[in-house]
């Protein structure tokens, strides 16, 4: 008999409206140019599919470990990220203890705790979207919460929290999981702190920088920590196209990726700057590739109304805290135009 716990679970539902424009899952807007899909079809035709992938994927743990300058001991790979967050979630203390979660976030995190009926604490963010210290710290002291996760920069409202509320909290005995999906686009890390610490690890992923398709997750650690993680990971869990394409790509595909990297991290100064200058818009600052923004009318309705323009943005209103707010990832220049346009027509058009 299935367990009462999957009672109140809901299965993970990601926007999948059909639009030209599409802006709402956060990914790179630009594909791999034809020379580098060359070399990965090469690479592909010599693989055997008939034959399981390597097991610890050692020379991609190696080329990403060179990446990201940290060495493959201190890497653990997953099947995207959201995989290594289910490992977290198991490995940190027992089932009966707290994960502390600042909301609204990501979703993956309070998943992870529920799939495994762990109780949760959820303390909505301050007005500034930073953690809200005192009241957190209250909340762990009473659900003896071992496990905290933080996306940084926070998805969806695109801030980084405080370091030191960070830390403060960590210094409660809280094994802390910094989540660095947007880490190209922020260029700040707890990188240093994971690989010397044992109560302490960084997550990145190849999602966002022109990947999405692979499903590789990466986990920056201490030795020791990540080599105990290493003893729940699925075997075989990075297929090997997908090793042997984030192999081609994150060696012989860098400057794309730091171009494309460059590209939309002036857009989104740019988008910034014209969401700004539309009238009745509240523009939130980003560190990340996309911005939330709110508008005086239902989240809901312009939502609708952008995807009638075929226009695919996140509608974000259903969170804690962000009544009328909507997210929207930055695409190519061209993209960002109709975007804007459209999204001026509609507001005009609620009005
Ligand atoms: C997009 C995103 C991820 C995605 O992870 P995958 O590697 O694609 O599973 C993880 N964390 C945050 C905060 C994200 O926004």
């Amino acid at each position: 008999m299935l367990s009462r716990r999957l009672n109140s679970l809901k299965a993970y539902k990601t926007e999948t409206t059909k639009a030209r424009i599409r802006l709402s899952s956060n990914e790179l807007p630009y594909d791999l140019p034809e020379d580098l899909k060359t070399l990965i079809l090469n690479e592909l035709k010599e693989t055997q599919l008939n034959r399981y992938p390597d097991p610890n994927s050692e020379e991609l743990r190696e080329v990403i470990g060179d990446f990201f300058g940290v060495s493959s001991e201190n890497i653990l790979l997953g099947n995207g990220s959201d995989e290594l967050i289910y490992y977290l979630s198991i490995a940190v203390g027992d089932f009966s203890q707290g994960v502390y979660v600042p909301v609204p976030t990501f979703p993956m995190y309070e998943i992870s705790a529920d799939m495994l009926g762990r109780p949760k604490v959820c303390v909505q963010l301050d007005e500034n979207f930073d953690i809200n210290l005192e009241k957190s710290l209250e909340l762990i002291a009473n659900k003896s919460v071992v496990l905290a996760y933080y996306s940084y920069p926070n998805n969806p409202t695109g801030n980084l929290f405080s370091k030191e509320k960070i830390h403060r909290i960590r210094e409660e005995g809280v094994f802390t999981v910094v989540d660095e999906a947007y880490y190209s686009y922020s260029g700040e890390s707890f990188k240093d702190e994971a690989l010397k610490r044992e109560d302490t690890v960084v997550l990145r992923t190849l999602s966002k920088i022109g990947l999405a398709g692979l499903r590789v997750g990466i986990l920056i650690g201490k030795e020791s920590v990540v080599s105990e993680l290493n003893k729940l990971r699925l075997p075989f869990n990075v297929t090997s196209p997908s090793q042997i394409i984030a192999k081609v790509v994150l060696s012989s595909g860098r400057d794309f990726i730091e171009e494309s990297v460059k590209k939309v991290t002036s857009e989104r100064e740019r988008v910034l700057k014209e969401l700004k200058g539309i009238k009745g818009v509240e523009v939130f600052p980003s560190r990340a590739n996309f911005i939330l923004f709110r508008t005086p009318f239902n989240a809901k309705a312009v939502h609708k109304g952008l995807v009638e323009r075929d226009v695919l943005i996140r509608d974000m209103s259903y969170l804690p805290g962000l009544d009328r707010c909507l997210r929207v990832s930055i695409g190519k220049p061209e993209e960002n135009d109709i975007f804007l346009e459209a999204l001026e027509k509609v507001l005009v058009s609620l009005n």
